[in-house]
């Protein structure tokens, strides 16, 4: 590999099911103590057509607005414009090389970050009905920042490229093996990026090798997936085929009867396409409660006395605990569970209550450990939440995506 030019930079754009985050990174400099960061933006969508909208230019006041965002499209076009005024935080738009994009998708095909060409983004396409909610926004994401960002590679990394590693036994769903051979129906499992990158982040903090660990990784936000990782690679994910298997989450079902699936359908009472749209948008936290697909909302609904939200939190919190512990014999042990994500991060509620039903794995946390993590994890400060007795180390690790995926395009850049 050669050496980097100067001022080379590198924007990143991660859009999650209910967010766009992004960061605009100085390539030389993505592996010191402040990561290279020169800005980052954030689009966080609501019901009705609004967006709350931030930018952050480093060492500046972060900048709030309301914008008319109604979809993905819209959010793109508000962070490119911020970062490309004449005031923002880049001399010329020509210092862009690498525009990484997080893409939901890789199907069979694109496990490594890939270079992103006509034939890539016809490939993309195909794998839309597999990821039906995040794959079509990723897709439009490239196609803007290739009109926009004319002197850059657009570099994908895929959600799915982690769990490549997965053995056989992990990977085939108990249907005909027919699925599998022939028609490449296999589990696939999502986060990837963030649990590869909360993975390492782990071993650095317990000063171990990951190599010789054995994690799991709870990425909890609007979306939720685990990830076993034995020895630093995937071995299991809660995920599957699609983003809506596994726990529940916050608008999505997580794992249901199949039978169910097949009634509704047969019955009558729904298409394909509208059980879909509700199996992905108005089941999980918001389906069961009535109130919200946001953690924060459910749970003061909770405090306010509103049964169906207690019970909301009652079966996502069950669905995480049991999910995890049914992940632990796949290990052979256990050496620290991480949480990470929106709700990872910043609730030290859900961590408390799932906890409390892991102790049978050695799993105890520190009341104030786990009530002070959230506010030290948000200025970047991983935490170590467990009590001194712990068998197993649970941590709250800030996962961080964007510079994961910055890190991933350097090579194409040397
Ligand atoms: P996405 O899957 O869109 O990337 P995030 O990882 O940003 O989502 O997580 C968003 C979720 O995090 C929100 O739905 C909200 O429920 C939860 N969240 C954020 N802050 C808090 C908080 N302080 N307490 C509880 N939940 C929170």
């Amino acid at each position: 590999m050669g050496a980097l030019k100067e001022n080379v930079k590198i924007f990143v754009i991660n859009a999650g099911s209910s967010s766009i985050k992004s960061q605009l990174l100085d390539a030389s400099r993505l592996f010191d103590k402040d990561n290279g960061l020169l800005w980052h933006g954030q689009v966080n969508f609501h019901d009705g057509g609004q967006a709350d909208f931030t930018s952050s230019p480093t060492g500046q006041a972060d900048k709030h607005f309301t914008v008319a965002a109604t979809d993905a499209e819209s959010g793109y076009r508000k962070l490119f414009s911020e970062i490309i005024q004449s005031d923002g935080p880049l001399a010329s738009i020509d210092e862009i090389k690498a525009v990484g994009h997080r893409v939901v998708h890789g199907g069979d095909k694109y496990h490594s970050p890939t270079v992103v060409d006509d034939l890539v983004l016809s490939d993309l396409a195909g794998y839309i009905t597999l990821a039906p909610t995040h794959e079509e926004a990723n897709i439009r994401g490239i196609q803007i920042a290739r009109t926009v960002f004319t002197e850059a590679m657009q570099i994908a990394v895929f959600d799915t490229g982690f769990h490549h590693t997965m053995p056989e036994s992990s990977v085939v769903f108990a249907g005909p093996y027919s699925w599998f051979e022939e028609d490449k129906i296999r589990r696939f499992g999502f986060h990837g990026v963030s649990h590869r990158y909360c993975s390492h982040q782990a071993a650095i903090l317990l000063k171990r090798d990951l190599k010789d660990m054995r994690l799991i990784t709870c990425h909890i936000g609007n979306g939720g997936s685990l990830c076993a990782i034995k020895d630093g690679a995937s071995i299991m994910t809660t995920m599957g085929y699609t983003p809506l298997d596994g726990l529940v989450m916050g608008n999505r079902s997580g794992a249901i009867d199949p039978g169910l699936i097949v009634d509704l359908i047969d019955t009558g009472k729904y298409t394909a396409k509208s059980l879909s749209n509700v199996l992905n948008n108005e089941s999980g936290l918001k389906g069961i409660s009535g109130i919200s697909n946001d953690m924060r909302q459910v749970l003061e609904a909770s405090q306010n006395g509103s049964r169906r939200a207690s019970l909301a939190v009652e079966i996502y919190v069950n669905s995480l605990a049991s999910n995890i512990a049914a992940l632990v014999p796949r290990l052979g042990r256990l050496d620290a569970l991480v949480f990470t994500g929106g709700i990872g991060e910043n609730c030290a509620p859900v961590r408390e209550a799932v906890c409390a039903q892991l102790g049978f794995l050695g799993c105890f946390i520190d009341e104030k450990s786990n009530n002070d993590a959230s506010e030290k994890v948000r200025s970047g400060v991983h935490q170590d939440i467990s009590t001194e007795i712990a068998q197993v180390r649970t941590l709250v690790v800030k996962t961080n995506e964007e510079l994961a995926i910055a890190r991933d395009c350097l090579p194409f850049l040397k």
